[in-house]
């Protein structure tokens, strides 16, 4: 059994609107800080549970999460770091925090052709 402790599924502890409002364009956007079990916090600090969508994977640092193509080996750890605050030990995590992930390659392709 405990080979498969890699797939408890990684779930938040509870989701709480943080208390700074960013207004974008006229629209208020709420940030988010997500708490997590420590233990958690560690399967995505080590590489395996997405940062993205929270699924778990047997073998850290995949190529790219099975199951929302996030680029983990490439981007997580950064990612990671910017949004973990080890004071309280959540994760803070902008409401277009989704979005920022998936525009990861349209950003990398457009700095490209700048060069
Ligand atoms: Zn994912």
């Amino acid at each position: 059994m405990s080979d498969e402790r890699w797939r408890r599924p990684c779930v938040p502890l509870r989701v709480e609107p943080v208390d700074t409002v960013v207004v974008v364009a006229g629209r208020a956007l709420r940030d988010y800080r997500f708490v997590f079990r420590r233990e958690d916090i560690e399967r995505m600090r080590s590489g395996y549970v997405c940062l993205r969508c929270f699924e778990p994977h047997e073998h850290a640092w995949p190529e790219q999460c099975h199951l929302c193509r996030l680029k983990m080996r490439q981007d997580q750890a950064q990612f990671f770091a910017r949004w973990f605050d080890p004071n309280e030990e959540i994760i803070r995590l902008g409401r277009d925090w989704r979005a920022e992930l998936d525009g990861l390659d349209e950003r990398r392709a457009k700095e490209e052709e700048r060069r």
